[in-house]
């Protein structure tokens, strides 16, 4: 009896199991390939200042085209090549593609603008980034002052010491950083004082709930507008998606706005008839 309990069990679980486990392991031996099979591509989403209404920048933004699974979102694989320790491989080359990238919309005599490039804090911690920029801007050509990486507040967390020294040395060649997707992570306001960063991207999830600006987002949102201002950061909001939301945002001075309402990450063909238009028309 015990036994047949067992196997009733055994069916009612392991079947979803399987699929899942299967599934996972398909996309984990795929992802081991993907870099060498070329699967990867970046696709690029405008910043737009709210004062002029111009591009003032361009983040780019992984998407792995797997032949029969089809596009897999960074939200799946990323932290999937993190426990696999792919992510300093695909982070490397990301960095590279975006570096060559911003470079070729420079030689095509485009307005000028900067490439951010996200940096996963494991990808911080294991590989020496500033060698692996000094390659990156040497590769291509690009300028180190049209670099920016994106950094989220849990690199923060690691010896403060060790963590500045990386970010002093970024700031000594002329690379912008910013802290990505910030109030959601837990650092300590007093270390966004002694590391030299430009930017706070403050995270979609405040920007969504500011409504019709007297939502716990409205008062989030402008708190770290202030707070980036008092500390001479510049402020970006992501996942900006509506008038009312980049109406609020400059009434509150914020300097930068990223989201649907100016466009989705498309190519890098296809972001070349965003540059020199006015993004924000009527707004
Ligand atoms: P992130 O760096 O915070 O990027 C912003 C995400 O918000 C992107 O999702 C973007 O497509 C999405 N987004 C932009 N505007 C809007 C909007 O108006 N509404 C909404 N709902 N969403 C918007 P995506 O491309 O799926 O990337 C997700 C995350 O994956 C990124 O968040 C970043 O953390 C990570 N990621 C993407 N590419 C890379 C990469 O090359 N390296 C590393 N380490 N991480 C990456
Ligand atoms: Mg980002
Ligand atoms: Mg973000
Ligand atoms: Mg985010």
């Amino acid at each position: 009896r015990a036994k047949d309990l067992g196997r009733n069990a055994f069916q009612l679980y392991t079947p979803a199991m399987n699929a899942r486990s299967f599934e996972r392991l398909a996309m984990e031996s795929a992802l081991r390939h993907a870099l060498a099979r070329n699967e990867f591509t970046l696709v690029y989403q405008g910043k737009v200042n709210l004062v002029n209404g111009q591009m003032s920048g361009v983040e780019a933004l992984a998407r792995w085209r797997h032949p029969e699974m089809g596009m897999v979102s960074p939200v799946e694989f990323i932290p999937l090549a993190e426990n696999m320790g792919l992510i300093s491989e695909i982070g490397a080359w990301a960095l590279k593609a975006a570096c060559r990238q911003c470079k070729s919309w420079h030689e095509l005599g485009l307005p000028k603008v900067r490439i951010a490039v996200n940096v996963s804090t494991l990808q911080f911690r294991e590989s020496d980034i500033p060698s692996l920029v000094t390659e990156a801007l040497a590769e291509s050509g690009l300028e180190p002052h049209y670099l920016e990486l994106e950094i989220t507040e849990s690199v923060l967390m690691a010896r403060v010491d060790d963590v500045s020294q990386v970010l002093r040395d970024l700031r000594a060649m002329g690379v912008h950083v910013s802290i990505d997707d910030f109030g959601t992570g837990y650092s300590s306001l007093s270390y966004l004082k002694k590391i030299p960063i430009d930017a706070l991207k403050i995270d979609r999830s405040f920007v969504a709930d500011i409504e019709d600006g007297t939502g716990d987002g409205a008062e989030i949102v402008s708190t770290i507008i202030d707070l980036a201002h008092n500390l001479k950061l510049r402020a970006i909001a992501e996942g900006v998606e509506t008038a009312e939301q980049a109406d609020f945002l400059r009434s509150k001075g914020c300097d930068e706005i990223q989201g649907y309402l100016v466009s989705r990450p498309v190519s890098g063909e296809d972001l070349i008839s965003l540059f020199d238009r006015d993004l924000l028309p009527g707004a």
